[in-house]
């Protein structure tokens, strides 16, 4: 029998829309949905390969267990396993309190598997000790949000590509990380008056597009923001209106920018004044601007500031709430923002509440059904201070989900220390082995997008279902029910009584009710069964409320939206003539963050075959460094050794090296043994886009016609 399924790719936070067609359980075919108003049909790579995950050799199928770590896994019943851990978290927390437990989850979970997590977390066994991979992701763009608007999620959607004349993209490399948007940007580069300025220490694909690339120095980008304001101001590009009747401090913020002249700017981003005033020129005069930014802007000790510096351009031109302006965050993961909808960071509730907010405790607890004072006041361990917490001893243990921290996270021989040190580490996941399984004392088996029912929340605010298209492999389960399942065998199993996803979606949307910033009251299974629907969705019409901030009302006390003055700060690791190299970190077009997805798929192998690090010409030369050069990185953190790409797209000083490779590619080329886990102080995003670090040669390259002659020699 043959059928066509409807899903959402599980990739990145673009959110494509799938239509799979399945024949005997089997899939034949992936395209993408043409009927999904966020894509239209559109899909890259990564997304038209989709197929190829499903029954990979590495996906786990089973539960298994050992007793100790030295011992091969053995497999076992799921449900043996939990009842092992059952056991194990109820001895953890009697002897050392509700806090030595923690989970580190992940943005492409589902929002109801999300959603079980935090209720086991915060609700059922008391901690806050719940954090996800959207801390290295998202977070300090959520937390500007909040500052600024008064609460988290983009104001913005993807028909405002099809009506802005100026694209301000910082820190984010849309041709390979949001392909299928940023076709959307270049079907309008035939329009006179459309103009993309790339805000870049690297020359990306996306760069090759623009009209304008202010190639900055690493970590400098709230310099230039504010002289782009500076600009603004002098030149009275400004909306004094706006800026009159929907804003506050005002004040404040003229007075830091006042200081910014694009001459001081020029000097400490290393972009000409003239680049600064044309990008100024057309972000203050362009009809409508629209800025995008990603990790570029957000994997910093200073991320939240970057956003803010970008969030008040908007407010001082009144470039907000109307189409093809405002300020629009990008999410790597396809369901980051699902995960801020649910409050499953470390100081988050569901329906866009706050574990210090006296009202918000009480709220959510009597749905949850739990004494208000089961939840903590105090946010617990973000991502990095979890595993620092761990290898203290502080944390006992730790269940992780659907990522793979040991070689994802910053200093990521650290927390392979800290996973040594737990006394119980499970992991739940879809793919095994991964860099974080030899650590595990339990693995659980997860079913994957393409086998599941459940939401997930794209870049743009639109929920769309995933509907299950083949069953998952041997006892694999959607993750929410071994969620529940576990919560049952910890005398939770009032809390957890669920069904199915949808009765977990519509408890999470009584957490929403109440909460203006968050209006899921219009969304139901059966009409996202029809077609995906964006909130705010106060009613049952259409698809859902594109934009937020129409009427200029935003969502502080005083309905007012908030400037932020902030000052530029260097990255926190400092370029010395030991270090004199600024590491910087990213994604390649067809892969996918630690590879364990799509380092199965045979033709995204073939086009990213092997790590590397690219170095500007210049650079190579100073060193004797040749294309193909093994080299060694090493920064105040570890080392790690890859080999050497010249690559002159990329600022002299400056090495780039994509972190999708970690310790299984070979044990000691993972980047992430350098970058830095030191946070911003508000969002506690920690700095993974700069690391100092040295570069010294290991071995020359030997092409192989040099080879084969020594060997004939
Ligand atoms: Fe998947 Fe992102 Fe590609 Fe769309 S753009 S198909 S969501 S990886």
């Amino acid at each position: 029998m043959e059928k066509t399924v409807n899903t959402i790719c599980p990739y990145c936070g673009v959110g494509c829309g799938l239509a799979v067609k399945v024949r005997d359980g089997k899939i034949i075919s992936v395209r993408g949905d043409k009927d999904h108003a966020s894509t239209l049909g559109g899909i890259c790579q990564k997304g038209a390969q989709v197929d190829q995950i499903v029954a990979t050799p590495n996906r786990l199928a089973s539960a298994q267990l050992r007793h100790s770590r030295g011992e091969p896994f053995e497999h076992t019943t799921v449900d043996a396993a939990l009842t092992h851990v059952a056991d194990k978290f109820k001895q953890i927390i009697r002897t050392h309190g509700r806090d030595s437990v923690g989970f580190y989850i992940s943005g492409q979970l589902t929002t109801e598997t999300q959603y079980v997590f935090n209720k086991l977390a915060k609700g059922a066994l008391g901690t806050n000790n719940i954090d996800a991979n959207s801390r290295l992701c998202m977070a300090s763009a959520a937390s500007a949000y909040k500052l600024a608007l008064g609460a988290d999620g983009p104001p913005t959607c993807y028909d405002d590509l099809d009506t802005a004349e100026c694209f301000l993209i910082l820190g984010a490399n849309m041709a390979e990380c949001h392909p299928v948007l940023w076709q959307r940007i270049k079907r309008r580069l035939a329009r006179k008056r459309v103009r993309v300025i790339v805000v870049d220490p690297r020359r990306t694909p996306t760069v090759d597009a623009a009209h304008l690339h202010l190639q900055v120095k690493p970590g400098t980008d709230v310099a230039l923001l504010n002289a782009i304001l500076h600009v603004l101001i002098t030149q009275r590009w400004t909306n004094e209106t706006f800026i009159r009747n929907h804003t506050e401090n005002w004040e404040a913020l003229r007075d830091v920018a006042e200081n910014w002249t694009p001459a001081r700017a020029a000097k400490v981003c290393g972009v000409s004044e003239l680049d600064i005033h044309r990008a100024a020129f057309w972000f203050g005069n362009s009809a409508e601007s629209l800025s995008l930014w990603a990790m570029g802007a957000n994997q910093s000790t200073s991320g939240v500031a970057k956003n803010l510096a970008l969030i008040n351009l908007h407010l001082a031109t009144g470039k907000i709430g109307r189409p093809g302006s405002g300020p629009f965050s990008l999410t790597g993961q396809p369901n980051a923002m699902g995960g801020r909808e649910v409050g499953y960071m470390s100081g988050g509730l569901p329906g866009y509440r706050d574990v210090t907010n006296t009202d918000d405790r009480a709220t959510v607890a009597k749905i949850w059904g739990v004494p208000p004072r089961r939840i903590q006041p105090q946010p617990g361990l973000d991502a990095v201070r979890m595993f620092e917490a761990l290898e203290r001893g502080e944390l006992k243990a730790i269940w992780i989900c659907g990522c793979n921290p040991v070689a994802t996270m910053p200093n990521c021989d650290q927390v392979a220390r800290a996973l040594r040190r737990a006394e119980l580490v499970v992991v739940q996941d879809c793919y095994a082995p991964t860099e974080t399984t030899p650590f595990a004392d339990v693995l659980l088996p997860g079913a994957m997008n393409l086998e599941i029912a459940g939401t997930m929340t794209n870049s743009e605010r639109r929920i769309s279902l995933l509907q299950p298209c083949v069953p998952p492999p041997g006892d694999a389960l959607p993750d929410w029910e071994i969620v529940t399942r576990f919560a049952a065998k910890l005398g939770f199993e009032e809390l957890f009584s669920y069904t199915s996803a949808q009765d977990i979606f519509e408890e999470h949307k009584l957490c929403c009710a109440g909460n203006p910033a968050l209006d899921f009251s219009g969304i139901t299974y059966a009409r996202l069964k029809r077609h995906a629907v964006q909130w705010p969705a106060p009613n049952t019409r259409g698809q859902g409320v594109a934009r937020r901030y129409r009427q200029k009302k935003f969502f502080t006390k005083s309905g007012r939206a908030n400037f932020h003055p902030v000052e530029f700060a260097p990255p926190q690791d400092l370029l010395t003539a030991e270090k004199p190299f600024a590491l910087t970190t990213g994604r390649l077009a067809n892969q996918w963050h630690s590879r364990t997805k799509t380092g199965h798929v045979a033709k995204l192998v073939q086009s990213n075959p092997a790590p590397f690090a690219a170095i500007h010409p210049d650079d190579a030369a100073r060193l004797e460094l040749a294309d193909g050069d093994e080299i060694e990185l090493a920064s105040a953190r570890g080392v790690a050794r890859t080999s050497v790409k010249l690559d002159d797209t990329i600022l002299s000083g400056t090495v780039f090296v994509p972190f999708h490779w970690g310790q299984s590619h070979r044990v000691d080329g993972c980047i992430n043994t350098l970058t830095n886990g030191a946070g911003d102080p508000v969002s506690h995003q920690p700095e993974l886009k700069f690391s100092a670090v040295s570069l010294v040669k290991i071995a020359r390259h030997e092409p192989e016609s040099e080879l084969c002659d020594a060997a004939t020699a």
